[in-house]
């Protein structure tokens, strides 16, 4: 329903996001300027200040005596007695008014009078036909001239000095009045505004010129009501018409704005229109008038204003403001019937990653897919009707970026919000074109339920949020319902976000370095560099916490870089000092493998460092060769080509398939913790060790075993021919000034004489 009372105007157009997509044409109206029809009175001029009386009369003796009374009451007289001199005299003189004797000597003062009419100039000019007879016949000849008066000659002067005067008075008073209307209609036109006015008595309408005009109006002259209720867009006819009847049995002024589909080009309009009474003294109705607006302009205008605030451009779908707005429409509604609203947030997962490889432009088109599909998921009867306003998939929002919210209303039991859940998993995971590339993508689902959750709307979608990172932190994929415990979490998680994009310029992170040794005779032959954050307001916080948080936000890429290139620095710069040319281990996320440049900042490190690519090592977890990605395997054979050592992490923790140490270039690889915590007791671990390290052997990649914490372990592993060692037995990593010490004193740390 777009037609509306005009006091409710404060929203636009309700259901406006269902309309075709406004013009977009806004602002000033240019239209041509209109010329007054030839003849027509502009403004009234300027009345003489002595008004020129032409006076023709066959007894020119009568006029002199006439003159004088005539120029007293302040005419300017022209004299003539001809017909042949009255009309050359009009058109050159073009007095103000006229006496014009019935029969002048030369021709018939009436058709005289006719005939002065018909010039331009004569045709408002009051004309006084003087006559000899008072009778039927001289009158209605006068009329017939044109004549505006008719005086009995032998003409009394006097008084008709007197009535010309009024004669004068009115023909200024008529002039005006026709320019002001004219005015008026000028003013109407500019401002699209147009009138009609109908008599109660006989109930019919009647259109000035424009108002037909900009209705479309067939038969302009057809002023039945129901003419003009034809003309009534025909959803809004009901409304109109209910609404206009009700006007009038009350006796209240009208006010609506409501479209018209005009009959004669079929074209919708939106009209503002206005009506009101004129009541006689006994209050009863003479006339109802109206005025009717082209509005379209100011409506689409509005539309557009209406759509940028409440829309996403990308999509076309609710935005945050208006999914707040829908909300706070279906939550009191609900808790009234006992129902329960569920807000569920959705991303993609690793979105980031798409976007950094395949920029914005293919990012933004796989968000729209993921609309479309989205909205498919929602279209099969869910149960979703929050708002009259949309009748699409209308509980689907998109907040920004990745980030979707879809609301379900009206439910009853949570197990029906699940099974929603799961079906959007199922329908909006899979593959998706990227480009050139097919890409696997998966979603995840953070869902707050009110009224438990929370019952206003800005709170219900920040729980929902809330549960989105829970679902993020515990393996993607996947949906989770909103719990107390995990808003703690994610308020924690949001406390390292704010920090961590700070700690760089505040010189907040810096590398400990720890030592690893040769496996035989337990001498440093390198270190692996750490990350240390200390931030100023949360303290010492672990890399466990931070570094997935890094990697979520995207601040992995500047950070990582920082490490790469301070720790090839240290290196060197011990090499330099004197304390041995050690290889260098640095940690790498596999985010920073698929970022396009990563290889040309490994070799740009290198070169400025001065350290040979043969000392460095990458360290990579095992997820990076799950990830069978183009630019990921391209990035790794390239950093390979450049000389730089490549090796798994953790290796044994994830989802490690031998086969793939067959697959990817691997320089090393680095038995967890785990495996070498069991070593002593677990015979298991022992038989997993040592068919690691024959393995290795066989495809000359060297093993390291970390997290070596008792002489006993050392032996064992040595005992299997472990090429190299890490562990808190030899150090626990240091701050650089530590580190550098230890290098200096000579000593192999941490080592009893007996265990090397
Ligand atoms: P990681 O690469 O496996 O590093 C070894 C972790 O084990 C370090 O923890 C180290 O302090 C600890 N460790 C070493 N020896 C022992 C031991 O004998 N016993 C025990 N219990 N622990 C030992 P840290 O420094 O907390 O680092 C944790 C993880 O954070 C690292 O595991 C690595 O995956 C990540 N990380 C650290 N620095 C960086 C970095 O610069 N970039 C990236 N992407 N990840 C980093
Ligand atoms: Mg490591
Ligand atoms: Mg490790």
């Amino acid at each position: 329903m777009i037609a509306k009372l005009l006091p409710f105007r404060s929203e636009p157009a309700e259901g406006l996001c269902h309309r075709e997509a406004p013009s977009g044409r806004t602002g000033i109206r240019s239209f041509a300027p209109r010329r007054l029809p030839a003849g027509e009175p502009g403004l009234p001029s300027l009345p003489r200040q002595r008004p020129i009386l032409l006076l023709a009369d066959r007894e020119p003796a009568a006029l002199l005596a006439a003159c004088r009374h005539l120029e007293q009451a302040g005419f300017e007289v022209r004299r003539t007695s001809t017909a042949a001199e009255t009309a050359t005299l009009f058109s050159t003189v073009r007095p103000d008014l006229a006496v014009i004797d019935s029969a002048l000597p030369d021709g018939d003062g009436f058709e005289l009078c006719k005939a002065i009419r018909r010039t331009p100039e004569g045709r408002e000019t009051p004309l006084v036909i003087a006559a000899d007879a008072e009778d039927y016949e001289s009158v209605r000849k006068s009329q017939d001239a044109g004549a505006s008066d008719f005086v009995l000659r032998p003409i009394n002067w006097l008084i008709l000095s007197r009535r010309l005067s009024n004669l004068m008075e009115a023909d200024h008073s008529r002039r005006r009045l026709r320019a002001s209307r004219a005015m008026l209609r000028e003013a109407e036109e500019a401002a699209g505004l147009a009138s009609w006015s109908c008599d109660s008595s006989t109930g019919r309408i009647e259109w000035s010129p424009e108002a037909a005009t900009f209705l479309g109006l067939e038969d302009p002259t057809d002023g039945r009501p129901e003419a003009f209720l034809a003309a009534v867009h025909p959803d809004d006819r009901p409304f109109v018409e209910a609404e206009i009847r009700s006007a009038a049995r009350e006796r209240r002024p009208f006010a609506a704005e409501h479209r018209i589909r005009r009959p004669s080009d079929g074209t919708v309009r939106f009209i503002r229109h206005c009506a009101d009474f004129s009541l006689d003294d006994d209050g009863e109705a003479l006339w109802l008038r109206g005025i009717v607006q082209d509005v379209t302009e100011k409506v689409r205008a509005e539309e557009q204003i209406w759509r940028l605030s409440n829309l996403d451009g990308l999509t076309g779908l609710p935005n945050r403001a208006m999914l707040q707005h829908l909300l706070g429409y279906a939550l009191p509604r609900a808790a009234h019937a006992g129902r329960l609203v569920a807000a569920l947030f959705l991303d993609i997962d690793r979105f980031e990653e798409i976007n950094e490889r395949h920029g914005p432009a293919e990012g933004d088109k796989l968000i729209v897919e993921v609309a479309d599909r989205l909205e498919q998921c929602l279209r099969r009867g869910d149960p979703v009707a929050p708002s009259p306003h949309f009748e699409r998939a209308d509980s689907l929002a998109r907040l920004s970026g990745d980030e979707f919210v879809v609301v379900l209303t009206d439910v009853e039991v949570v197990d029906d919000i699940a099974r929603v859940a799961q079906r959007i998993l199922d329908g909006v995971s899979g593959s998706y074109r990227v480009g050139s590339a097919e890409v696997f993508i998966g979603v995840s689902i953070g869902i707050a339920v009110s009224p438990q959750d929370g019952d206003e709307p800005g709170l219900l979608i920040q729980h929902a949020q809330t549960a989105l990172f829970q679902v993020k932190r515990l393996g993607r994929g996947s949906y989770r319902f909103y719990s107390e415990t995990v808003n703690d979490e994610v308020a924690a998680r949001v406390d390292i976000e704010t920090g961590l994009h700070r700690a760089l310029e505040r010189n907040e992170l810096s590398l400990s370095y720890q030592p690893i040794m040769d496996g035989k005779s337990g001498a440093v032959s390198g270190f692996e560099a750490l990350l240390r954050w200390t931030s100023s307001s949360l303290g010492a916080v672990p890399p466990a916490r931070f570094i997935p948080v890094a990697e979520e936000s995207g601040l992995i890429f500047r950070i990582g870089e920082w490490v790469l290139r301070t720790a090839c620095r240290q290196a060197e710069a011990w090499a330099e000092e004197g304390l041995g040319s050690l290889d260098v281990a640095v940690n790498v996320s596999t985010l920073q493998l698929g970022h396009a440049g990563f290889a040309d900042v490994v070799r740009d490190a290198l070169r400025q460092a001065g350290l040979p690519p043969e000392r460095l090592s990458l360290e990579i977890t095992e997820s990076a060769l799950l990830a069978h990605d183009e630019k990921t395997v391209a990035c790794l054979s390239d950093l390979k080509k450049s000389g730089v050592r490549l090796v798994i992490d953790d290796f044994g923790t994830g989802y490690s398939a031998l086969q793939y140490l067959r697959n990817f270039p691997a320089d090393g690889l680095k038995i967890d913790r785990s495996f070498v915590d069991g070593i002593v007791r677990n015979p298991g671990d022992t038989a997993i060790v040592s068919a690691l390290i024959a393995m290795s052997r066989g495809l000359s990649i060297t093993v390291v075993a970390e997290g070596v914490e008792t002489e006993e372990q050392f032996r064992h592993l040595q005992s299997l021919g472990c090429d190299q060692v890490q562990g808190f037995l030899f150090s626990r990593p240091l701050p650089a000034e530590e580190f550098r010490t230890m290098l200096s004193s000579g000593a192999s740390p941490g080592v009893t004489e007996a265990a090397v």
